[in-house]
């Protein structure tokens, strides 16, 4: 019997109408005769509630204390979904993440998935059990409750159907596919029929939120079609191409067309200069130290630029918990050296090849700037062109660039 695996995001399960809609939704699936697993996220605003929680508590919440408290929220939505799908007459059993087999590393808060040994659940679908787990947890080779970092559910759905050799993982959305930009920032945004992985793992990078890139790199590895659809949307059918979008290996397109535009304003800049105490070891040193430091507090970085012994790098606050504490361990060893800004953002264009020449950077450095906004740096790689402006005009910047490269011409991305 072919499996699949569906992922639900907290906000189809945002209260119990909605999850006894999606546990509607499982059983019509079931009822086509698919052996079914079902990954659910926490109900909600869960998870920022509970870490708002934290906050109260500790402004420096220990990440083991925090994976404990987080892993909650998705542990209710498994029971609930799972009576509800057993109040529709399915015969449904639920799974934390650890039961499921999903081995993580260490790293408390964003952990990585080094395994999945999901013996439970295999046993349970030849029963013939509904399989519902909770999304977003593992447990370490330490036997310590982990997390995966903010959208890791839709990472536990790929390295399940990638575990159980499913045909294919569904993540269901209150959006039906990934967009040109984020839907609710541009009207004009039009769905994506069929992204490779390499676009969607920039994109999802670059802050769209539709998807997790960690699962996308995931799928990338095993070779798993994603469809991302919208969970009101209709069901597949035999054709689970037929709507939403497809992410799997996908023929190149005309180099430099540019698939969609992303931004993310909840980060900031850790900025330093060369100081003296470096030339023992040569002009990074220093940049070096800072590293280490950063590494020290698990903080992981993007867009890393040293030259000359000074660096530039933006962090995601999105799994920095410690920010407090980190700030604290900069400024006593490295003093006034080292600038942090929190006024920026980052906003992206991507699509392969956007870079072979400058004339997509000129582009859309001259549309930001004819619309009078600073630019205070520009990032590239091969898939991306990154503006970091002030946040308060990201989503200005977001519309403007997608007028300038996606729209009033005929559409590059079909
Ligand atoms: P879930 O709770 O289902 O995991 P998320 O909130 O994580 O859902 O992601 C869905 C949201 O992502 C949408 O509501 C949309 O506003 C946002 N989003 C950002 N960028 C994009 C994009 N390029 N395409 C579609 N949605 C996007
Ligand atoms: N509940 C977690 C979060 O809010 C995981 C997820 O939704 O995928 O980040
Ligand atoms: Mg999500």
């Amino acid at each position: 019997m072919a499996i699949i695996v569906q992922k639900y995001g907290g906000s189809s399960v945002a209260d119990v109408a909605r999850l006894k809609q999606v546990a509607d939704r499982v059983m019509r699936t079931r009822r086509e005769g698919h052996g079914l697993v079902v990954v659910v996220s926490a109900m909600g605003d869960t998870t920022d509630d509970l870490l708002h929680l934290a906050r109260q508590v500790s402004p420096n919440p220990d990440r083991r204390e925090l994976d404990m408290l987080l892993t909650a929220g998705e542990r209710i939505a498994m029971a609930l979904l799972s009576m509800a799908i057993r109040e529709l007459g399915g015969d449904a059993v639920s799974f934390t993440g650890s039961q499921s087999g999903i081995i993580t590393n260490d790293r408390h808060a964003d952990a990585r998935i080094i395994e999945v040994r999901p013996v439970r659940v295999q046993d349970e679908l030849a029963r013939g059990k509904i399989v519902v787990i909770a999304g977003y947890q593992g447990m370490s080779y330490k036997r310590e409750v982990t997390t995966l970092g903010r959208g890791g559910s839709d990472t536990t759905a790929v390295a399940m159907a990638a575990a159980l050799g499913a045909d294919y993982c569904e993540i269901c959305s209150d959006v039906d596919g990934v967009y040109t930009a984020d839907p609710r920032v541009v009207p004009a945004a039009r769905r994506i029929g069929t992204l490779s992985y390499e676009e969607t793992q920039e994109l999802a990078e670059s802050g769209a939120k539709v998807l997790n890139a960690q699962a996308v790199e995931f799928a990338k590895e095993k070779g798993i079609a994603i469809y991302a659809r919208a969970t009101k949307g209709p069901l597949p059918g035999a054709d689970p191409s037929s709507d939403g979008t497809v992410v799997r290996q996908h023929p190149p397109r005309m180099p430099g067309t540019v698939v969609g535009v992303a931004s993310e304003k909840d980060v900031i800049v850790i900025s330093a200069e060369r100081t003296g105490d470096s030339d023992a070891e040569g002009a990074s040193g220093s940049a070096l130290a800072l590293l280490d430091v950063l590494d020290r507090h698990r903080v992981s970085g993007k867009q890393l630029h040293v030259a000359d012994g000074a660096l530039a790098l933006v962090v995601s606050r999105e799994n920095l918990h410690e920010e407090a504490r980190v700030r604290e361990a900069l400024a006593s060893r490295f003093g006034g050296a080292v600038r942090i800004a929190d006024t920026l953002g980052a906003t992206s264009v991507v699509g392969a090849g956007i870079n072979a020449s400058f004339e997509n950077v000129r582009r859309g450095s001259a549309a930001l700037s004819a619309a009078g906004i600073e630019t205070s740096g520009i990032a590239t790689s091969s898939f991306r062109i990154t503006w970091m402006i002030d946040r308060s005009r990201i989503d200005d910047a977001v519309r403007l660039l997608h007028r300038t490269f996606l729209e009033g011409q005929a559409p590059a991305v079909p």
